[in-house]
C-alpha cells in the first residue's frame, strides 16, 4: 500500500506475523460476521491500535476517520481506562446487579450529572439494542400504552423491537413480530418528503405530518417516540430549527414518553456530552452506550426522568439482566469520562468540527461536483456522494453499496485512511480526541479520494 501517513512504532509494515495468519484463517472457518454475506467476506486483521490509529495484520498504520463504529470517542488504549480497567480486574471482575458496587455507583452519579434536566436515575445495560428496548418498555409500563413512533432513516438497535423500530433497511428482513411500532417522516431537506424549499418549511411540515399521524394513531394508543437527537448511520442530517422542540411539545401535549437515542451521538460526539443540548430539550428518556465507556467493555443504559422511575418505586420493574453495571465496563465508563473532561475532549470535538472538518467539508462541497451536501457538527459529519448534482441521483441505491463507492473506500485504505461508509455517504467520525493534524491528514486524503468521485459524476 501507499501510506500517506507514516507508521509509528507499532508493528513494521510488511511483517505479515504468524499470529496475523492464523486468527484470519480461524475468523474464515469459525466466525460468523454481523450484518454480512459470509463467504463473501475479506476481513481486515487489526492488530494492534493506539489514540486515532490501528495496524493491519501486515503492519501498515491507518488513520481511524470511523472510530470502529463510531464508538472509540477517546481513542484507543487510552492509557487512563486501560489502567482502570486492569485496576478493576484485580479488585472485582464481576458482581450480580443486586449488590451495590463502587464502579457503577460512580458510572451513574457521574452520567446522571451530565445529563440535561433531571434525568438522574440511570438503568445500566450490555449495549444500545437493549438500552432502546428497556426505554419501550419502561415507556409502555408508565404509560399503560403500546405504540411506539419511530423515523424512517434511523438506526435503533439489532435485537427484535429495536430492529423493528429502526428506519434503515437493516430492519427489512426482520420487519415482523413487534406489534405497535409505527414509522414516520423525519426532516430531511436535500432528499425532502415534503417537497419544502428551507430548513423552517422542512421543519414545519415535519412536524404537521407528525402531528397528523398522532391523531390518524389515536394518541391514546402511543405510548413512546423514539428518535436519533441527530441521527447517525440514517445520514447525520441535522434536525432543522424547532424541528425536536416541536416533537417535545406534541410529546408532552399528548402523554407520549420522549426517547432519545444518544447511543451514537452522546458523550461528546457532536461537540457536547449530548446531542439533544444542541437544541434545549429535555427527553423523559435517554439511551446510551457506544461513547460512555469509548466501548472498551460493551455497557449501555438508559437515563430516566423522576416521574417514570416514580412508577417503579413501589412496583417492580420487569426487566433485569445478569451483567447490568457490570464493574469493569463501569469502571472503563468512570475512566472515560473523567479523561473526557480532565483532558477536554468535547470541547476539542466542538473546535474540529468548528474549525477544522467544517470548514474543509464546505471546500468540498465547493471543489467537487461528487459532493451533494456535507452536514455535520463536532467530529459527527456526512459526505452524500452523487452522480448528478442537479438530480441529486446517489453514488449508491438506497439500502445498498456499490462498485464506485467500493472503489472510494478501497482507495481511503489504500492511502492509510479507515473510512466509515454507508450507502451514497462517507462519515468523518474521527475520535473526539483526533489531533489537528491528523484530522488535516486525513481530510486531505478525503480531498483525493474525491477527485476520483468526481470521475463518476455527471
Ligand atoms: N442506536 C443507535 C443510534 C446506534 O447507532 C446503534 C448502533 O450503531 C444502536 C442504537 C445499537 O447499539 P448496539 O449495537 O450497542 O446494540
Amino acid at each position: 500500500m501507499t501510506s500517506t501517513i507514516e507508521s509509528g512504532t507499532q508493528p513494521q509494515a510488511g511483517v505479515h506475523t504468524a499470529a496475523a495468519k492464523r486468527a484470519y484463517q480461524l475468523d474464515r472457518k469459525h466466525v460468523f460476521h454481523s450484518w454480512s454475506a459470509q463467504d463473501l467476506l475479506d476481513p481486515m486483521v487489526i492488530t494492534a491500535a493506539e489514540g486515532s490509529h490501528v495496524w493491519d495484520g501486515d503492519g501498515n498504520k491507518y488513520l481511524d476517520f470511523s472510530s470502529q463504529l463510531v464508538n472509540t470517542n477517546i481513542g484507543h488504549q487510552h492509557p487512563a481506562v486501560v489502567s482502570a480497567i486492569a485496576a478493576q480486574a484485580t479488585k472485582l471482575c464481576t458482581i450480580a446487579p443486586s449488590y451495590v458496587n463502587d464502579a457503577r455507583s460512580e458510572a451513574a452519579r457521574l452520567i446522571a450529572e451530565r445529563t440535561p434536566g433531571e434525568l438522574d436515575k440511570i438503568f445500566f445495560t450490555n449495549g444500545g439494542a437493549d438500552a432502546n428496548e428497556h426505554a419501550v418498555r419502561m415507556a409502555r409500563l408508565h404509560t399503560g400504552r403500546h405504540k411506539v413512533l419511530s423515523a424512517y432513516r434511523s438506526y435503533h438497535g439489532g435485537t427484535q423491537l429495536a430492529v423493528n423500530l429502526t428506519g434503515d433497511p437493516r430492519r427489512w428482513a426482520s420487519d415482523n413480530g413487534s406489534a405497535g411500532a409505527v414509522r414516520f417522516f423525519p426532516p430531511y431537506l436535500y432528499r425532502t418528503a415534503f417537497h419544502s424549499a428551507t430548513q423552517e418549511e422542512e421543519s414545519q411540515r415535519a412536524l404537521e405530518h407528525l402531528e397528523q399521524l398522532i391523531s390518524f394513531e389515536g394518541p391514546s394508543t402511543i405510548a413512546a417516540l423514539i428518535l436519533e437527537s441527530i441521527p447517525g448511520t440514517a445520514g447525520i442530517y441535522m434536525p432543522p430549527p424547532g424541528y425536536l422542540q416541536g416533537v417535545r411539545e406534541l410529546c408532552t401535549r399528548h402523554g407520549i414518553v420522549l426517547i432519545a437515542d444518544e447511543v451514537m451521538a452522546g458523550f461528546g460526539r457532536t461537540g457536547k456530552w449530548f446531542a439533544v443540548e444542541h437544541f434545549g430539550v429535555v427527553p423523559d428518556l435517554l439511551t446510551f452506550a457506544k461513547g460512555v465507556n469509548s466501548g472498551y467493555v460493551p455497557l449501555g443504559g438508559v437515563a430516566i426522568s423522576p416521574e417514570i422511575a416514580a412508577t417503579f418505586g413501589q412496583r417492580v420493574y420487569p426487566g433485569g439482566l445478569t451483567y447490568s453495571g457490570h464493574p469493569l465496563a463501569t469502571a472503563a465508563a468512570v475512566a472515560t469520562i473523567n479523561a473526557m473532561a480532565d483532558e477536554q475532549i468535547v470541547e476539542h470535538a466542538a473546535f474540529l468540527g468548528e474549525n477544522v472538518i467544517g470548514p474543509a467539508l464546505a471546500g468540498f462541497a465547493e471543489n467537487h461536483i461528487s459532493v451533494g451536501e456535507v452536514r455535520g457538527t463536532g467530529v459527527f459529519w456526512a459526505i452524500e456522494l452523487v452522480k448528478d448534482r442537479a438530480t441529486r441521483e446517489p453514488l449508491a441505491p438506497y439500502g445498498s453499496s456499490s462498485p464506485e463507492m467500493n472503489q472510494l473506500v478501497a482507495a481511503c485504505k489504500s492511502r492509510g485512511l479507515l473510512p466509515f461508509a454507508n450507502f451514497n455517504r462517507i462519515h468523518v467520525v474521527p475520535p473526539c480526541n483526533t489531533s489537528v493534524q491528523d484530522t488535516k491528514s486525513g481530510l486531505a486524503i478525503l480531498d483525493e479520494v474525491l477527485d476520483i468521485a468526481d470521475g463518476f459524476s455527471a
